[in-house]
């Protein structure tokens, strides 16, 4: 069932998130104004791209409800900052990766040295599917290009040290327990968002202080699907 958000074009679900609250700053609404949510979806659920709700991208998948996008990236904010570097981990559609860029490198042109975009998606044809997504907006098709945003096929549950440690991260599918390499990746002042459990899920957030250390706090119950051990998985 579409949520209370849902909007006729892209614009109007945008309006609606910050009419709710969902998205209170002006970042987050900007990003997400500048991606076109339609342009993630599967051609045959466009139609329904402005509904504020999940839709199957495939292999059983889903791009997230709006709500929730938005909800993450208010948590991530003070995080998404030119200069930094964040991870989505299970970027499934891309959609994450788009908005995230949108915040950290709003002008192509003048990319603060250091700005780093990272999604990790296990399974082949979604992560295709993702990287066709990000290659269909001109100016993050160029950001790949100049490696500022890199798109992964691999296991989030070891995540990227390579591209890290990253001043945020984002977890679109819920780990049973929080993944270790993950917490390690995090920059000091980090922030990760993850859903934990399995029936009984809990939005995370997990705060890495200057100093190194992590606290954590649960925010609210969720749904996702399962950040999977890709070597049980054929
Ligand atoms: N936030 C994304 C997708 C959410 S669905 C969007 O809105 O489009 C969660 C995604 O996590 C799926 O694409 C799934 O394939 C991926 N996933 C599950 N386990 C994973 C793992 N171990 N490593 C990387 N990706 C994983």
């Amino acid at each position: 069932m579409a949520w209370r958000c849902s909007g006729q074009s892209n614009a109007e679900l945008i309006a609606n998130l910050f009419k709710s609250n969902i998205i209170s700053s002006n970042s987050v609404s900007r990003a997400m104004s500048r991606t076109d949510r339609a342009l993630f979806c599967r051609s045959d659920h466009r139609d329904y791209a402005y509904l504020d709700q999940p839709l199957p991208i495939g292999n059983d998948v889903t791009i997230s409800a709006p709500h929730m996008h938005a909800y993450c990236l208010e948590l991530l904010e003070d995080h998404l900052k030119p200069g930094n570097r964040a991870m989505d981990v299970g970027s499934g559609s891309g959609y994450l990766v788009a908005t995230m860029a949108e915040m950290m490198a709003p002008q192509v042109e003048h990319v603060v040295e250091g700005t780093k975009i990272v999604g990790i998606e296990y399974l082949q044809s979604i992560y295709l599917f993702g990287k066709e997504n990000i290659e269909k907006y001109q100016k993050t098709k160029d950001l790949m290009n100049q490696g500022i945003i890199e798109m992964i096929k691999g296991d989030g549950w070891k995540g990227y040290a390579q591209g890290g440690p990253y001043h945020a991260i984002h977890v679109g599918a819920a780990a049973s327990t929080l993944p270790h390499a993950l917490v390690e990746q995090l920059a000091n002042g980090g922030r990760l968002i993850i859903p934990v459990g399995d029936i009984d899920q809990h939005l995370m957030v997990i705060d890495k202080d200057i100093n190194g250390k992590v606290t954590q706090k649960k925010v609210m119950g969720v749904r996702y699907v399962p950040l999977v051990n890709p070597t049980n998985c054929k």
